[in-house]
């Protein structure tokens, strides 16, 4: 077929590649060895895919990374990444912080600790916010060989202090995995500071929509290159071809999308903690915000984020439960409670419903703030609030 001027990157659909002939599949299979990133000709689909390699490059250079490699969601990002440091470190400790989102901490206990027994400790927040010194304790006490946080922590929204992070990582040459996803590259490039990898789900802020599922993580080390290209063909956490296409047309919209969520997110915030039916609420960009400095100094007047946290209140915790769920029921038509996040549209969470123990706060609302008229939410909230 003659060449056709689109500028679109084709849908390749194609589970399996074709050859020419024998010694051409063994010169594939040699190179998929050698060299799985630079493919002379594509072997199949669950290796690699020209349409997958196309939004893997514009993604990485939003994380302003060498390389990234997209995955099925977010968890198989995380379970690429962190099987990545897997061999190289199953000797040293690992060191997870403890406000991260809670499916993440339920593969740390079902599938690290619990099938692959791995030595994992995790650290932990007080009065929202993370102690340097602490950790550095927690470092001089385990030597961890991997460090794991979410940069903006889901759901209590505390700012990790990534230049001090760093800077411990450093003296004690531990490895960095950071969860990026509430952050998203347009706040901050982790992989700037030091980080070893990046991981998103992708499925949030990315893609924006609601509409995809998937995840990426992205690094410069060659080598963690090869070595994921290599994991995520035994294990399969490859993305569809259709879903990282769709992906790629979304992520041209991804910096106004998140600029209007920011803008948004920053003003109900303020008119959130002046309502009086509000006990507090957590969002980075309140002066009264446990790490609003730290959020100023490291996002450098980008934005805070665009989701709040806040609790409703009440004399105990029947009122502040039944306080939010009449909030919840009011504002439906406008604000559906679905359990993800960063779409363009406002979602909400109860908290509580969702983690349990780990979160006892019954009055507590996690809200993903969308790119609607500022006019019309806050219209909303407010009537929803009275
Ligand atoms: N990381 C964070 C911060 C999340 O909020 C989520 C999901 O909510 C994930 C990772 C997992 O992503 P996925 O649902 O795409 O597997």
């Amino acid at each position: 077929m003659k060449k056709i001027n689109t500028r679109k990157t084709p849908v390749y659909r194609d589970s399996g590649f074709y050859f020419e002939n024998a010694e051409q599949t063994s010169q594939a299979f040699e190179m998929e060895t050698e060299q799985p990133w630079q493919p002379e000709h594509y072997i199949y689909t669950r290796y690699r895919n020209p349409t997958v390699v196309s939004a893997e490059q514009k993604i990485a250079r939003l994380e302003t990374a060498e390389w990234a490699l997209l995955t099925q969601s977010g968890m198989s990002a995380i379970d690429l990444a962190l099987s990545l440091f897997q061999d190289q470190e199953n000797q040293r400790k690992w060191l997870f912080f403890n406000d991260i989102y809670g499916g993440t901490n339920t593969y740390i206990d079902h599938v690290l600790i619990a099938k692959r027994g791995l030595p994992i400790h995790r650290f932990y927040q007080h009065n929202n916010t993370y102690d340097l010194e602490e950790l550095e304790r927690q470092f001089e006490t385990l030597k961890p060989g991997l460090l794991y946080f979410e940069i903006i922590s889901n759901p209590m929204l505390i700012i990790a202090d990534l230049e001090g992070i760093m800077g411990l990582a450093k003296k004690f040459n531990c490895n960095v995995v950071i969860d990026n996803t509430f952050a998203t590259p347009h706040l901050l490039n982790p992989l700037d500071y030091g980080a070893d990898m990046v991981i998103h789900s992708a499925t949030k802020y990315l893609a924006g929509h609601g509409n995809i599922t998937a995840g990426v993580i992205c690094g410069n080390n060659p080598g963690l290159l090869k070595q994921g290209i290599e994991y995520r063909k035994c294990v399969g956490h490859m993305i569809a071809p259709d879903e990282a296409s769709r992906l790629e047309d979304q992520l041209k919209t991804f910096h106004v999308r998140f600029e209007k969520q920011i803008s948004n997110a920053d003003y109900l915030a303020r008119i959130l903690q002046d309502h009086p039916h509000v006990d507090h609420v957590l969002y980075p960009g309140l002066h009264g915000h446990t790490t609003h400095a730290l959020a100023e100094h490291m996002f450098k007047g980008r934005g805070y984020g665009a989701m709040i946290t806040f609790d409703m209140v009440g004399a105990n915790g029947t009122e502040k439960k039944n306080r939010r769920d009449a909030f919840i029921t009011r504002v439906s038509d406008h604000i559906p409670l679905i359990p993800t996040l960063g779409d363009v549209e406002t979602t909400l969470l109860p908290v509580q419903a969702v983690w349990g123990d780990r979160y006892p706060f019954p009055g507590m609302i996690r809200l993903s703030v969308g790119i609607e008229d500022t006019t019309h939410l806050e219209k909303t909230i407010l009537g929803a609030l009275k």
